[in-house]
Formats: C-alpha cells, sequence, structure tokens
C-alpha cells in the first residue's frame, strides 16, 4: 500500500497535444512522477460534450493522447494511465454530487462561459454545463491531493473543493481537499498570437511535429508586424516567438530581446535560434515514441492494465461514498 499523496490529471482525446500542454501541465506531470503516486487519464467522455457527433476519430485520439504523455516522459512503469469512459463510478458519482451543485453556479462558471463562446453554443447541453462536476469525480474518485493544470481549469478546481466541501459536512469526511498545481507557464499563447495555444483552435505546435513541421510553423509565426528588414528596430513585447524564447529558451532571451530592440538580429535568425531550442526539448520525446509505437499493441495494453488497477479504486471509495451518504442498503 503505497503512502505517497497522488496526483490525478487528464486531457481530452480531441487530438494531438501541443507545447501549451507540455508547459502548462506535463511538466509538472513529469517532475513529480516520482514523488507522487501519478494518475493520468484520457477524458474521453468528456471530449464528448463537444464533440459528440464526431465520435469516429475518438479511438484513435485515446490512443494519441495516452502516446503524447509517455513521449513526454511520463513513464508508464510509474504513472497509472486510464480511460475514463470505462471507470463507471466516475458517472454515478457526478450523479450524486449533481444534486447539490446549482445551475447558475455552473453558469457564471468563467470557464464554462468562454468554451461555450469559442464552441459557438447559444444555448448550452446539460452535459457540457455539468463537465465540470465530472472533473470533480474525476479527481475524487482516487482521492487526489494535487492536479496539475493551466489556468483555464482554475474555476474547475474551485468547484471541485467546494463540493468536496460539501459533501464532506453534508454526510462524512471522506474526501480530501485537492489542490491545483499551476506552472510556471499555464497559459501558452498560440501560434496566431491571439487565443491560447489550443487543439481545437489549430494554432499549436505538437509535440510529435517532425523538425521540418516545427521549422515550417516557427516562420510563419507572428512576430512585430511594423519590422520589415532584419536591421529594423523591433519590439519584442509585441512578438510571438520571444515569448516562446522566454519559456522555452529562457537563458538566451535577454540577449535576443534586446539585440531585437536595437535591429541587430533579424526575425530568421531569431526563429532559428527558437528552433534549435524546440529541437532539444521535441527530439528525445520523438525517440520515445518512436520506441514505444515499435510493438503493436503496447499502449492499448497499457491502457487495459492501468484502467483495471484504478477502477479497483473507485470501487473501494464508492463503497465509502456510499456508506457515507447511507445508500448502502444490503
Ligand atoms: P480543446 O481545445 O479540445 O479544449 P485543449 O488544447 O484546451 O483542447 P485540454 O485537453 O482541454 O486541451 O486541456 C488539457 C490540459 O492542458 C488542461 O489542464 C489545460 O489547462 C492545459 N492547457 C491546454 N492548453 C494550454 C495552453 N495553451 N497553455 C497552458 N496550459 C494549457
Ligand atoms: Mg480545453
Amino acid at each position: 500500500m503505497t503512502t505517497r499523496k497522488r496526483i490525478l490529471t487528464g486531457d481530452r482525446p480531441t487530438g494531438k497535444l501541443h507545447l501549451g500542454h507540455y508547459v502548462g501541465s506535463l511538466q509538472n506531470r513529469v517532475r513529480l512522477q516520482d514523488e507522487y503516486d501519478t494518475f493520468v487519464f484520457v477524458a474521453d467522455v468528456q471530449a464528448l460534450t463537444t464533440h459528440f457527433e464526431r465520435t469516429d476519430r475518438l479511438a484513435a485520439d485515446v490512443r494519441q493522447v495516452a502516446l503524447d504523455n509517455i513521449a513526454a516522459g511520463l513513464d508508464p512503469e510509474k504513472t497509472t494511465y486510464f480511460i475514463q469512459s470505462m471507470i463507471p463510478e466516475i458517472a454515478e458519482l457526478t450523479a450524486f454530487y449533481s444534486m447539490f451543485v446549482t445551475v447558475n453556479t455552473l453558469r457564471h462558471n468563467p470557464t464554462i462561459k468562454a468554451e461555450s463562446q469559442q464552441y459557438g453554443y447559444a444555448d448550452l447541453s446539460y452535459g457540457f454545463l455539468g463537465y465540470p462536476i465530472s472533473q470533480t469525480a474525476d479527481i475524487t474518485f482516487c482521492k487526489a491531493d494535487l492536479v496539475p493544470v493551466g489556468e483555464d481549469q482554475l474555476p474547475h478546481m474551485e468547484l471541485t473543493r467546494k463540493i468536496v466541501r460539501r459533501f464532506n459536512d453534508l454526510y462524512k469526511p471522506v474526501l480530501p481537499e485537492p489542490q491545483a498545481l499551476l506552472s510556471d507557464c499555464p497559459r501558452l499563447v498560440g501560434l496566431d498570437g491571439k487565443a491560447k495555444m489550443g487543439k481545437s483552435l489549430g494554432n499549436g505546435i505538437y509535440l510529435s511535429d517532425p523538425s521540418a513541421v516545427v521549422a515550417e510553423k516557427v516562420n510563419a509565426a507572428l512576430t512585430d508586424p511594423a519590422r520589415v528588414r532584419a536591421s529594423d528596430k523591433g519590439t519584442p513585447s509585441v512578438c510571438t516567438v520571444n515569448t516562446y524564447h522566454s519559456v522555452f529558451n529562457a537563458t538566451e532571451q535577454p540577449d535576443l530581446a534586446e539585440r531585437c530592440k536595437n535591429g541587430s538580429i533579424g526575425c530568421v535568425a531569431c526563429k532559428k535560434r527558437l528552433c534549435a531550442s524546440l529541437e532539444d526539448l521535441l527530439a528525445p520525446m520523438r525517440e520515445r515514441r518512436a520506441h514505444f509505437t515499435a510493438k503493436p499493441g503496447q499502449i492499448d495494453e497499457i491502457l487495459q492494465s492501468g484502467t483495471a488497477k484504478a477502477r479497483l479504486i473507485a470501487q473501494e471509495t464508492m463503497r465509502e461514498i456510499r456508506d457515507a451518504m447511507q445508500i448502502s442498503y444490503f
């Protein structure tokens, strides 16, 4: 029996993971995997909240997300990988928690508001509106202590903590109150320089992009629009490439920004430096990816054994939950 504290995080299988995921959440997961008992799940039910009409890609995306995490360095020997929809206790817990969360609380959640605009929902489905409750079930079935997330998830984490306190007060104190873990870069901007890098937004550099694709994307990235010639004096603070340097090439960034300001480095050379730093990060990921795809069925095995382990924990928690709620009848 482990006495280590537990981490839980997940990603929606809505496409390939990108650099935003890496700096916002994956990096922390990788860093803490030895210290914490780590659970990473593929949030396929949550993907359905926006992708329920496009289930044909789900099976491939589930594997893609797991492989992206493994490639990022979350060792499947240490981390439990599982699939959300294969833990029915999560749906059960969601139903119980939903009794004491008001519709208004969900409607006023800033992330729900922003996302419903992004997806163009004039009218929200019941499932979409309630996904933060489902997230609470994800986090609490395994009694996670720490949840590494991007800043868009903070309102959901606050709700989770509220639900936990409410449950413990109403019934019995069986659930620990989880903490969000934000990274130094909780919101990485996309290549368009406008929205956050998002897999549904088509503005990302993916962890699985080959080096030629990374170079192509970096070369097309928005820089200071007022800068035409390499000798023009630039304004790094409005340049997306400069933002990426500060995240992925922090040691060189101050010098590069200075040279941009005095017109002694051009955008082409500056972008080359960024590509080199990104290669340092992505090349080892490509190697791990190749290793884990070499043996067919390996990702499926990891997901199946992890799901079986998570299921046992869920069943144990459900016993405590039903007991606390006085609904274990026989
Ligand atoms: P989608 O557009 O389909 O919602 P997404 O790119 O937002 O996809 P999610 O699966 O919703 O990805 O998010 C997974 C985790 O990654 C969350 O913790 C989220 O906060 C974090 N994350 C996503 N995008 C970024 C980003 N650009 N910067 C930092 N963290 C991010
Ligand atoms: Mg998202």
